[in-house]
């Protein structure tokens, strides 16, 4: 029988983020996907700088990059067409190295992800691959999948399962987990258009109609695109809905016939659910497997990434026998007691905006469900820090930024899969880096100085996803958090 280190179920943004971040630090993988070609049609239209920062690391954000469109923020506009709330987005590279949200195409970036996998050697992808058993053992997990190439029952073995394969995720049975509800199920109507010359009276900003009748959300995507989401009615029958006559007469406010061709109309029931076991034993879930979120923040593809980052090197370390035993067992707890609770906070957020957005939402509780304190609401102060996990103290769990070198070069770049200590010069003096790990000195990179100083810290220890370890005041906190570095994975 074929024996993997891990078996990825399912290729979609998830499945395949994390194939590649396992195939660069050498882990043999394989992916089995059902479906013999990427999904073609949009769902996401949003991501943001933490996703574009780890499509840095794949290799494609630049390939990306110029098939994104601006994103200048959202604003929140009444009945009467009133504007509510205006929310700008930071325009320019920001702590990250990107630009704090990018509007694009789901299917350029799933395109860019496949057609880049034939770089990583260790990846092994099979489409037209349907898993349908599953079974964990002591020493790794079994799987049997139909190869529909040739209609073939097949077996191969995994030290660890990572269910990337939806909402309807087949590995969340085996693992037998329930899901949390935050109590949203709604039908929305995804119109999506190809604009067939300028309508630059549409703008390029995202607007959520908040109109209790039938609360709507226009966003402008790449190029000609144009994307509106509307409420279906309870009285409304989702197949009628989306014939092209009904379809034109919802958009009539906006939008004539003549003036785009309807690129799709589809129903989706929106949820927000939230798996309460995200492993067991040798199986683990990530992306729309074990969370789904009503799409007001942009946020649902954004948290299976997130996943990916913060699950990879720590399989990597694990496969590559780098942890063992109960460090082991440790290490891969921290994925979800991380993970959730960070995924649960910003789809909670989404709940309360989509249900200002509904019953049409005063400015002041809008400015609440956003956390925002002053006039200027910022996506940056509901970005919540990670669960309790790997590192210790208030310093543990927040992304650090993304410092430009002395030498021009990025952080991520010059330290991929590493961990890495920012510190003051003194903090570090005599003190050599644990294996595979980097120190960099903010007396000989300004950038960095400046990174750290927004912690407020005098050091922080970064993990290969870019969250802190944690911070630290003194030599003796920072030799206690070096002292816990693993060595980091290698890279390929
Ligand atoms: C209308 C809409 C708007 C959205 N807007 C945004 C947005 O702006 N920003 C954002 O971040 N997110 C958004 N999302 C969410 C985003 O599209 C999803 O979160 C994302 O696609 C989930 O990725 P995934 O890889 O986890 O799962 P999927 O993309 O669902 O991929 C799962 C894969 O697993 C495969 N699979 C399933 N079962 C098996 C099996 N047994 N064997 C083999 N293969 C299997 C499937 O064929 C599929 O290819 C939106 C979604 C919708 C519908």
């Amino acid at each position: 029988m074929e024996r993997f280190d891990v078996a990825i179920i399912g290729y979609g943004p998830t499945g395949a983020t994390l194939a590649h971040l396992l195939g660069q630090c050498g882990v043999k993988v394989l992916v089995l996907e059902r479906e013999a070609s990427a999904y073609h049609l949009p769902r996401a239209v949003h991501l943001d700088a933490e996703v574009m920062r780890v499509m840095q690391w794949v290799g494609i954000a630049d390939a990306l990059e110029p098939k994104t469109a601006r994103h200048p923020g959202m604003r929140f506009v009444g009945p009467d067409g009133s504007l509510l709330l205006d929310w700008p987005r930071p325009q320019g590279p920001g702590p990250q190295g990107w630009r704090a949200n990018y509007r694009f195409h789901q299917p350029d970036l799933e395109k860019l992800l496949r057609d880049h996998m034939a770089e990583r050697e260790s990846v092994t992808v099979r489409t037209r691959c349907e898993v349908f058993s599953i079974q964990d053992g002591e020493d790794e997990a079994e799987l049997r999948y139909e190869d529909m190439r040739d209609g073939k029952v097949r077996r191969v073995a995994a030290q660890y399962v990572v269910g990337c394969d939806g909402a309807r995720s087949l590995v969340r049975r085996f693992i037998e987990s329930d899901m949390e509800d935050f109590g949203f199920h709604e039908r929305w109507l995804v119109v999506d258009v190809i604009l067939n010359g300028e309508k630059p009276e549409l703008g390029d900003h995202s607007v959520q109609y908040c109109v209790p009748e039938r609360p709507a959300t226009y966003v402008r995507c790449p190029g000609q695109r144009r994307r509106w989401e509307i409420t279906v009615l309870p009285e409304e029958d989702s197949v009628e809905i989306v014939r092209p006559q009904r379809v034109w007469e919802l958009l009539s406010p906006w939008l004539k016939p003549q003036e785009a061709v309807l690129e799709r109309a589809a129903v989706y029931v929106f949820h927000s659910l939230v798996a309460k076991t995200w492993r067991k034993g040798r199986l683990v879930l990530a992306g729309d497997a074990c969370h789904q979120t009503p799409p007001f923040m942009g946020q649902g593809m954004c948290a299976g990434i997130r996943d990916a980052a913060n699950l990879y090197w720590k399989l990597a370390l694990v496969c590559r026998g780098l942890v063992t035993g109960t460090s082991a067992e440790r290490l891969l707890g921290t994925y979800e007691s991380e993970r959730r609770p960070n995924a649960r906070e910003y789809i909670e957020t989404a709940v309360r905006l989509g249900g200002l957005i509904n019953t049409c939402g005063t400015e002041e509780a809008l400015r609440a469900a956003l956390r925002t304190e002053d006039g200027t609401a910022r996506m940056e102060s509901i970005a919540p820090p990670l669960g309790p996990g790997l590192g210790t103290g208030g310093g543990a769990g927040r992304l650090f930024g993304q410092p430009v070198l002395a030498d021009g070069e990025r952080l991520d770049a010059a330290y991929p899969h590493q961990f890495v200590v920012v510190s003051e010069p003194d903090l570090i003096d005599g003190m050599a880096p644990p294996e595979g790990a980097a120190f960099i000195s903010t007396a000989a990179s300004p950038d960095a100085a400046e990174h750290l100083q927004r912690t407020g810290a005098r050091a922080a220890v970064l993990r290969p996803d870019r969250y802190t370890l944690g911070t630290a005041e003194t030599r003796q906190e920072l030799a206690g958090l070096v002292a816990a570095i693993p060595p980091g994975p290698r890279t390929n």
